[in-house]
């Protein structure tokens, strides 16, 4: 288990961060700063997200992501697994509406193209103002309020603003055909124990995607947590060409 503890810890560590890193994950700065010809932080950051994808899917999720390690957190809360489908399309939806505001401000800024990684921050830190906790405490409530009353991860499932990012980048390596991280299956080898779904923080279906022989897909954030819960070493994790 010990990868699992290094994972957690690493989210923990996240979401303390948080306060100091929220505004490199603000999809409302780069409209803004979109308007004035500014490239943002939070712009550089989503493009590492979807070049860092194309190699590793979606790890900043399972393993960096505050918001996740926030989620992960409430498990204890609720667990309930929340149901799939047409429901996470919502997120894509979300996306589309923001990225074509990013565009329209891009096209009509006041001013010339400049970068500021550290735009609206004070020296590198987001929350430095006290009336910025509004804006901080209402991002935690938006996350926390959703995972509270439906279950895992629901957030992530579907309205994550970064997530079609990811997505994107892991079917460019799909439509490539690069090698990549991700996790491969031997039905052959599954008891149907279950111990994958239980332990799943996306709350998948894992033991049908074994049998299926299925490509783990878009909501799987290579945790490894199927891969660490499996008796049988069904599942492996590890740097491979996408299918
Ligand atoms: S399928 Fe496995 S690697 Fe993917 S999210 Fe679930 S537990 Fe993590
Ligand atoms: S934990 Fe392993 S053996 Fe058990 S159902 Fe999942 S893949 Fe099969």
């Amino acid at each position: 288990m010990k990868r699992q503890n290094i994972r957690k810890l690493l989210l923990i560590i996240s979401l303390l961060l948080f306060p100091i890193t929220i505004w490199y994950m603000s999809p409302y700065l780069i409209i803004q700063g979109a308007m004035e010809g500014i490239v943002s932080g939070s712009f550089i950051v989503f493009l590492c997200m979807l070049l860092g994808s194309v190699f590793l899917g979606r790890i900043f999720c399972g393993w960096l992501c505050p918001m996740g390690g926030m989620q992960e957190c409430l498990f204890s809360v609720n667990d309930r697994v929340p149901k799939q489908g047409f429901r996470n399309y919502i997120k894509y939806a979300i996306w589309v509406v923001w990225i074509g505001a990013v565009i329209l401000c891009f096209i009509f800024r006041e001013k010339e193209i400049s970068i500021d990684f550290f735009y609206m921050t004070d020296h590198g830190i987001s929350i430095a103002e006290i009336y910025n906790y509004v804006i901080y405490y209402g991002v935690i409530f938006l996350v926390l309020i959703p995972a509270v009353l439906f279950g895992k991860r629901i957030f992530c499932h579907y309205f994550c603003w970064m997530a079609p990012f990811m997505v994107i980048g892991t079917k460019i390596r799909h439509f490539l055909h690069l090698p990549g991280l991700h996790i491969t299956s031997e039905k052959e080898k599954c008891i149907s124990c279950k111990k994958c779904n239980q332990n799943c923080p996306m709350g998948l279906n894992v033991v049908e995607l074994v049998r299926d022989n299925h490509d783990f897909g878009a909501e799987c954030i290579q945790c490894g947590s199927c891969v660490d819960h499996c008796p049988r070493k069904a599942l492996s994790y590890g740097l491979k060409r996408g299918r």
